[in-house]
C-alpha cells in the first residue's frame, strides 16, 4: 500500500471505481441526453481535477462547481470542458467568470447585464443558465418571473442562455407531494417560456435521486454529484443502480504501548485503559483531517481485519485507538499492532468494511458532509 512520504495519514481514491460508477450513470441516460458531472467542493472531498478527467473520458459532457474560485481552478487544472457554477456569484467576479469561460448561473437582471457586458467587451458570449424556484426555496426566479426576466435581458447581445435548469428538495423521496408540485412549477416554466418564443437551451432538473428514479425527468441534461463517489443519496436507489464507493481513508500507526490498568487517554481521559492487555496506538488523523471530533470513543477503525475502538478524545491532528490483545480468546500476540501498521478508516481491510454510511449514520449527517470533510487537508493518492 503506498503512503505519502509526509504523512502517515491519507485519502485513497480508487480510479476504476469512479470510472465505473460515471459509466453506470452514462448507461442510465438516452443516448443524446448530456450527463453533468457535479464536482463542487472539490469533487465532494475526491480532488476535482483527476476526478473531471476521469469522468470525462467515461462519459462525462459538462461539470458543475459551486464557487467562481473551483471553476478558476479547474481552468488553471487545464480542464477546458463547460463548466457551470451552481449560483449566482457576486458581480465583482464577472471579469474572472469571462476570462475562464465559466458560464454562471443567473436570477438578477443586474448580475446579467453586467456579465452580457463583460463579454461582449471580450469578444466572447455570455452563456449562462437560467435558475428557477420550483419550490426549494433556494436560488432562482419563480415560474412565472421567468418570461419578464428573459424580456429584460435578452436585448442584450453579450447574452445567450444555454440552459434553464431547477433543483428538487425531495427527489430521494418516492411519490413525494412536493417534488411533484415542483416538476409542474418546472414544466410551466419551461412552457412559458417557449410560448412567449424564447429558448430555455438545455433543460435540466435530475440530481442523482433523480437520474435514478425519475427517468421521466431526464430532459436535455442530468446533473449527477454524489452516485459518481459511490455513494447512494437515499435507500430507494440501492439495487436501481450498482455503485462502488471510491474513497477509502487510510493511516498508519506511529506510536503504540500497553498503558497500566486505569491510565487515561488523550485530552480529558475520557478513555480509561480497563484491564490487562490492552495495546493503545496512535494515528495521525484527527478533527482538522474531517475525522469529527463528535465521533470519539463512538467510532471504530480496522487494523489487521479487525474492528478497534477508537480510545480518548479524538485531537486536531492525531488520535488513538485500542486493541485488546485477549479478544474472544487468550492472549494473542499476533493481534499485537506495530509501528507503521496499516489502519482503515474508511474503507475495507480483509473481511471487514466501514462505510461512509457508517460513519455519516454515527455522525448523525449525510455521506455528502462526510467525504467533504475527509478532503478538506488529508494528502490524495490515486490507485
Ligand atoms: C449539488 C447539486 C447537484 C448534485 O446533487 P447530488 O445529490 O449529489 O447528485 C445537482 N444540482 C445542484 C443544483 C446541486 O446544488
Amino acid at each position: 500500500m503506498r503512503s505519502p512520504d509526509t504523512r502517515w495519514a491519507w485519502v485513497e481514491i480508487d480510479q476504476a471505481a469512479l470510472r465505473k460508477n460515471t459509466r453506470a450513470f452514462k448507461n442510465l441516460l438516452p443516448r443524446g441526453t448530456k450527463m453533468m458531472c457535479v464536482i463542487k467542493a472539490d469533487a465532494y472531498g475526491h480532488g476535482a481535477i483527476p476526478c473531471a478527467r476521469i469522468m470525462h473520458a467515461a462519459g462525462a459532457d459538462q461539470f458543475a462547481v459551486a464557487t467562481v474560485d473551483e471553476g478558476v481552478a479547474l481552468r488553471e487544472g487545464g480542464i477546458t470542458w463547460p463548466v457551470l457554477m451552481l449560483s449566482e456569484p457576486p458581480v465583482e467576479s464577472v471579469p474572472l467568470l469571462v476570462e475562464h469561460d465559466i458560464m454562471p448561473t443567473v436570477y438578477t437582471e443586474e448580475f446579467a447585464l453586467a456579465y452580457g457586458e463583460a463579454a461582449a467587451a471580450a469578444g466572447k458570449v455570455g452563456y449562462y443558465h437560467l435558475a428557477v424556484d420550483t419550490g426549494m426555496n433556494r436560488i432562482g426566479l419563480r415560474s412565472n418571473e421567468v418570461v419578464d426576466f428573459r424580456r429584460a435581458i435578452d436585448f442584450h447581445r453579450g447574452l445567450v442562455c444555454a440552459g434553464t435548469f431547477t433543483h428538487f428538495a425531495t427527489a430521494d423521496e418516492p411519490r413525494n407531494w412536493d417534488f411533484e408540485l415542483q416538476v409542474k412549477r418546472f414544466k410551466d416554466a419551461i412552457g412559458y417560456l417557449r410560448d412567449a418564443g424564447f429558448d430555455p437551451g438545455l433543460v435540466h432538473c435530475d440530481n442523482t435521486p433523480g437520474t435514478v428514479l425519475h427517468p421521466e425527468l431526464h430532459l436535455d441534461m442530468a446533473r449527477v454529484g454524489v452516485g459518481l463517489y459511490g455513494m447512494h443519496p437515499c435507500d430507494a436507489t440501492r439495487g436501481l443502480v450498482d455503485l462502488e464507493p471510491v474513497m477509502s481513508v487510510r493511516a498508519r500507526v506511529t506510536r503504540e504501548l500497553y498503558p497500566s490498568v486505569g491510565a487515561g487517554v488523550s485530552y480529558g481521559c475520557t478513555y480509561r485503559v480497563p484491564k490487562q492487555n490492552v495495546q493503545v496506538a496512535t494515528i495521525p488523523i484527527g478533527y482538522a483531517d474531517g475525522l469529527s471530533r463528535t465521533l470519539s470513543n463512538r467510532m471504530k477503525v480496522l487494523c489487521h481485519g479487525m474492528r478497534c475502538r477508537q480510545a480518548g478524545n479524538i485531537c486536531m491532528d492525531q488520535c488513538m485507538f485500542a486493541i485488546d490483545v485477549n479478544t474472544n480468546r487468550s492472549y494473542h500476540p499476533s493481534d499485537e499492532v506495530h509501528y507503521g501498521d496499516l489502519v482503515t478508516i474508511i474503507g475495507r481491510d480483509g473481511d471487514e468494511e466501514i462505510t461512509v454510511d457508517e460513519m455519516a449514520e454515527l455522525r448523525g449527517t449525510i455521506n455528502y458532509e462526510v467525504t467533504c470533510d475527509f478532503g478538506l487537508r488529508l494528502q490524495k493518492v490515486y490507485v
